[in-house]
């Protein structure tokens, strides 16, 4: 038995969320980087003044240099 290939990012440093409880953009404690349901990744942590978990999509052309204007839509 091995475990699911998981495709392990590397957390961007000094990232920051929005807290939905502090109404403000903070730092992120305990980053990590989580693949959600869409298939994106996403930097999960908590706010480290309130504890609350924060979410934040991580946006995919960050290590591709691939030209913007997406041809695909989804309804
Ligand atoms: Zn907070």
């Amino acid at each position: 038995m091995a475990l699911p290939e998981t495709p392990s990012r590397p957390v961007p440093a000094n990232a920051e969320a929005y807290c939905v409880k502090c109404k403000a953009t903070r730092p992120v404690n305990e980053g990590q980087v989580v693949t959600v349901k869409n298939g994106k990744q996403a930097l999960k942590g908590k706010c480290p003044v309130c504890g609350t978990t924060m979410m934040k999509f991580l946006s995919s052309k960050q290590t591709a240099p691939a030209a913007e204007g997406g041809t695909g839509s989804a309804g």
